[in-house]
């Protein structure tokens, strides 16, 4: 039989077992494929249920005569079966059965009906034990007598075979062919059933379990021919049975917990990255043999701001909230998906049967939505969130490394974004095709005399109060020869890796400075705003080029700001502590861009010699509708006021939104509503046409120098 993958790929049952409570699942019929199943659940207990009502007599009668010691391994198996053993993590048959010891010696002491009668008592109390549907505890009496009936057949045919008067040392090798039978039979049996329950591979569900199986069932069984041999010297035989019982339970729980700790993760009881490593490649093994049909994909997840919860509340809080984070996943993901920690913050789901990306999706925001309820902890609520990554099989890549790398680069994006879940794309990858002909094609613009397309366009930052232009920001355009304009957000997150980020600052600031030159004689003195990575603050290179560059072109520090990425700084605040304190004695300004969307410890607040924070441009869209965003821009405003900053608005698009940052108290705000940004020399002819709204001038007071007062005041100076 091959395992079908023609619509769906799924997870091996052996895994399914460490997450999923086994005994629940199997309890149930599958959601798929419940037909199949159940036909063969009904066809093995009718099988059975033939087998006892025609019961043919000769091969099959037992014994009339029940001795004291029947009576007693009869006792001992009830009693076995009431606490049946539950070695941890155990394949999907998770109880051991040790009542199987007494009913093998009673088949062989008395027949085949006696220990038919007692192994179905025994399954009956097991049964009620650990609340089994009463159509599985029919099915394990049912697989029970098929076994128990092939075991009998096997002595029979061997008590046909030996000479009557054999020594009773010839029948080992009928037991223990007997016994062989009984295993080979229940072990198919049950083994099918586990495959057609929870699919996988059929052989790996065969073969994966066997060796622990074998050598539990066969202790047992092999027990059970000895007991059966020393109960006919005298019933007081069968208790003794007890201890090597107890060993042989006490064993293989041992070599299940060694086994199971192999495969899991000691802290959340999840799969590891090992299981989760075997189990992709056996999926993808699967999915090539089944020609090319079906998808599954790899879901990276990764907490936010773990690493605070960590530093905050020490690392025993963090570990609690780890275990439960772990339970949310694990009721989260739909059955049959296997859910694995790969260390610290992060967890992968294999997600399998997708009809489409859009179930990973699915799966992805159900489970970042079961995290988002708080997490109660010793009282204290703590809110976390994830980001997930994911990546398709077979688009994204065939074998783990590949899937995983690139559900890496999809969660890096996710984080980015603050979207939460992202599904793989090239274009976000540092390695893919287009990002590496990017950086080494930015990295001949640079170099070539004419910028390869580079310019750098300024938008103006206005007083809300008055209206009056304060500065500019510098953004950088590249019209590429083959891709046409890049977007300015990706080509600094593919050359931010690399050394050509440095050579890409130093070009920016050359220019601008120069530009800044350019305007003065025009009496335009404005401040302007570039842009800087954090890694080009890891050095204080840059405060002897901006120096350097300052002296050369004749321009005062306090015309030049550099805006550096809330989240870049805080990444690591220490490594550019130096560099900020050098830039700001020398008389530049800083500025934190992008608010809001990193996670500013305010102690490092105080510490950072920082003139302005500037609004991350999604709160500033969001606060006309968004009661929260409009609480997150009032807070930054309420905080930036006390820390003595000044703040900017990003991304101002409309008048209402101007006239609520103008409510909050927010001093300068930057955006389309005033202007896009634009070529240099485009913004001169701007200054002269524009009179920029300030909230004085519609009020009717006096205002400060407006665009147009700007223009006005060079062209009446040049003239
Ligand atoms: P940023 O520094 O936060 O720049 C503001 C971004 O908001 C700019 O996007 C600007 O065009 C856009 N913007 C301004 N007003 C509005 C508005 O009203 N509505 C909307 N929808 N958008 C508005 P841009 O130019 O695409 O730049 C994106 C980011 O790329 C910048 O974000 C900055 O982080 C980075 N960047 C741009 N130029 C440079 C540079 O020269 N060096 C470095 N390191 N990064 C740069
Ligand atoms: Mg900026
Ligand atoms: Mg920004």
């Amino acid at each position: 039989m091959a395992a079908d993958t023609s619509r769906t790929v799924r997870i091996p049952a052996e895994t399914q077992s460490i997450m999923v409570p086994a005994e629940t699942l199997r309890n149930s019929a599958p959601a798929e494929g419940a037909g199949r199943f159940a036909s063969y659940v009904a066809v093995v207990i009718a099988v059975a249920a033939t087998l006892i009502f025609l019961h043919p007599a000769g091969p099959l009668a037992g014994s009339a005569n029940i001795g004291v010691e029947v009576w007693l391994m009869a006792a001992l198996a009830l009693l076995a079966d009431a606490w049946p053993w539950m070695p941890p993590g155990r394949r999907l048959s998770s109880a051991v059965f040790p009542s199987i010891c007494f009913t093998f010696a009673i088949l062989i002491d008395s027949g085949l009906p006696a220990a038919l009668v007692v192994q179905t008592a025994a399954v009956i109390v097991s049964s009620i034990r650990m609340k089994h549907r009463p159509w599985r505890a029919l099915f394990n009496i049912a697989q029970y007598t098929l076994a128990l009936t092939a075991a009998q057949l096997v002595i029979h045919a061997g008590s046909m075979i030996l000479p009557v008067d054999a020594p009773t040392g010839a029948y080992v090798v009928v037991f223990v062919a007997a016994a062989l039978t009984w295993f080979a039979l229940k072990y198919t049996t049950t083994s099918i059933a586990v495959w057609l329950r929870f699919g996988g591979p059929f052989w790996s569900t065969i073969r994966v379990p066997f060796v622990s199986e074998a050598l539990t069932t066969g202790s047992l069984l092999l027990l059970g021919t000895v007991l059966a041999e020393a109960a006919t010297a005298s019933p007081l035989y069968v208790p003794l049975a007890v201890v090597p019982l107890l060993a042989v339970q006490r064993l293989s729980v041992l070599s299940m917990q060694q086994s199971r700790l192999a495969r899991l993760d000691p802290l959340t009881g999840l799969a590891n990255r090992k299981v989760l490593i075997s189990e992709v490649g056996s999926i993808a093994a699967d999915y090539a043999r089944s020609g090319g049909r079906g998808s599954f994909a790899l879901l990276l997840l990764d907490l936010d701001r773990f690493k605070h919860v960590n530093d905050a509340l020490g690392h025993a809080v963090g570990d609690r909230l780890l275990v439960a984070v772990a339970d949310r996943l694990a009721k989260g993901v739909r059955e049959g998906d296997l859910v694995a920690r790969l260390g610290g913050d992060e967890f992968a789901i294999i997600a399998g049967r997708l009809t489409g990306p859009q179930d990973a999706v699915h799966l992805a925001a159900r489970v970042t939505a079961a995290l988002q309820r708080p997490i109660s902890l010793d009282g204290l609520p703590l809110d976390i969130s994830a980001s997930v990554g994911i990546a398709l099989y077979p688009e994204h890549g065939t074998d783990f490394a590949t899937l995983m790398r690139h559900a890496d680069v999809a969660m890096y994006d996710a984080k980015h974004r603050g979207d939460g879940v992202a599904i793989y794309a090239a274009e976000s990858d540092h390695n893919s095709p287009r990002r590496l002909s990017l950086v080494a094609d930015l990295r001949q613009a640079l170099e070539s005399p004419d910028g390869g397309g580079l310019t750098i366009y300024y938008q103006p930052q206005v007083e809300i109060a008055t209206g009056e232009v304060v500065g500019v920001e510098a953004l950088l355009r590249w019209s590429h020869p083959h891709y046409g304009p890049i977007d300015p957000e990706e080509l600094i997150k593919a050359a931010e890796p690399s050394s050509v980020m440095r050579q890409l600052t130093r070009w920016v600031l050359e220019h601008v400075i120069e530009q800044l030159a350019i305007w003065r004689p025009m009496a335009l003195r404005l401040r302007c705003a570039v842009n800087v990575s954090v890694r080009d603050l890891h050095t204080d290179d840059i405060v002897e080029h901006v120096t350097a560059l300052l002296r050369t072109h004749g321009v005062t520090a306090d015309q030049l700001q550099l805006e550096i990425t809330e989240e870049g700084l805080m990444a690591d605040p220490n490594r550019v502590l130096v560099t900020l304190g050098l830039l700001d004695r020398l008389g530049v300004a800083i500025a934190l861009d992008d608010f809001g969307t990193g996670y500013s410890s305010m102690q490092h607040l105080r510490r950072m010699p920082l003139a302005e924070v500037k609004i991350d441009r999604t709160f500033v869209f969001g606060m006309r509708t968004d009661p929260d965003d409009a609480a997150i821009v009032r807070s930054i405003i309420d905080l930036a006021g006390a820390l003595g900053l000044r703040v900017v608005a990003e991304g101002v698009e409309d008048e209402p939104t101007w006239r609520l940052l103008h409510e909050c108290g927010c001093e300068v705000a930057q955006g389309w509503f005033y202007a896009r940004p634009m070529p240099a020399d485009e913004l001169i002819g701007w200054l002269g046409r524009t009179t920029v709204p300030g909230a004085r001038r519609l009020a009717g007071l006096p205002v400060g120098r407006s665009a147009a007062d700007l223009t006005a005041s060079w062209t009446s100076e040049d003239a």
